[in-house]
């Protein structure tokens, strides 16, 4: 029958394109570990760029509030010139003096966040060079992985044509319920009846439906899993041929 054998084939059209379709889902897998080891580098080297620049930020800070405060000190000085008496110049001093305190404590401050600022531009610099190795090997791996991801695709592209065009020699609503068995039934529509069962689900046919598949006249299902079923010649049969 005519028809039967055109489900074989297109069976074995979408089984083919179904494995395909494992194939190319299991790619990225191959570049999972990669990956993941280039996020966690590329987040660390985030991490470390975002602490290194605030510490560049608050080194900027002290060190215009240590400028700031000198100015202060100097136009003090500048000051003390035009002062008329010893009390207000004591004074003068004072406050210069207590300024000049106050920046020593900021320049403190500074030379620890200048040590903090190398020790993380270092940090930086390494976690830039592991980023961008690994990067590299990841970018690397990618090409490969997209190449054969675009080879399955191609693939699944000639055997999506080749199923349309096998399926167009069959009736369209017998084509729609052999691709509603095959997603149902796990990729298998159409199956031999074997020793009067059906080879899909194993369950015993009856002599009557054995018989009209024998016949090869009409399209029948499995009364259990709704395979379609088509007669096998048995193989001391078929033999002599
Ligand atoms: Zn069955």
């Amino acid at each position: 029958m005519e028809q039967i054998k055109i489900l074989i084939d297109l069976q074995e059209i979408m089984t083919r394109s179904r494995t395909v379709e494992t194939e190319k889902r299991k790619v990225p897998l191959e570049v999972a570990d990669l990956k993941a080891l280039f996020e966690e580098r590329e987040a660390r080297f985030l991490s470390a760029q975002q602490e290194f620049e605030q510490l560049k930020k608050d080194r900027r800070e002290k060190e215009r509030e240590i400028e700031e405060e000198r100015d202060r000190v100097e136009r003090a000085k500048a000051k003390l010139m035009s002062i008329k008496t010893n009390k207000e110049y004591y004074a003068m001093l004072k406050e210069i003096e207590g300024t000049k305190r106050a920046n020593t404590a900021r320049e403190d401050e500074l030379l620890a966040i200048l040590a903090r600022y190398e020790e993380a531009e270092k940090r930086l610099a390494e976690f830039k060079a592991e980023v961008d190795e690994v990067g590299g090997q990841y970018r690397e791996r990618m090409v490969d992985v997209e190449a054969k991801m675009a080879s399955f695709d191609k693939d699944i592209a000639l055997l999506t044509a080749k199923k349309t065009e096998v399926a167009g020699r069959i009736d369209a609503g017998l084509a729609r319920r052999f691709e509603m068995i095959f997603d149902r039934r796990d990729g298998v529509a159409i199956v031999p009846a074997r020793n009067q069962s059906c080879t899909g689900c194993h369950m015993n046919i009856s002599p009557q439906l054995f018989n009209l598949l024998q016949r090869e006249d009409r399209i029948h299902t499995c009364p259990n899993c709704n395979r379609i079923l088509y007669y096998e010649v048995p193989e001391e049969e078929s033999s002599g041929e």
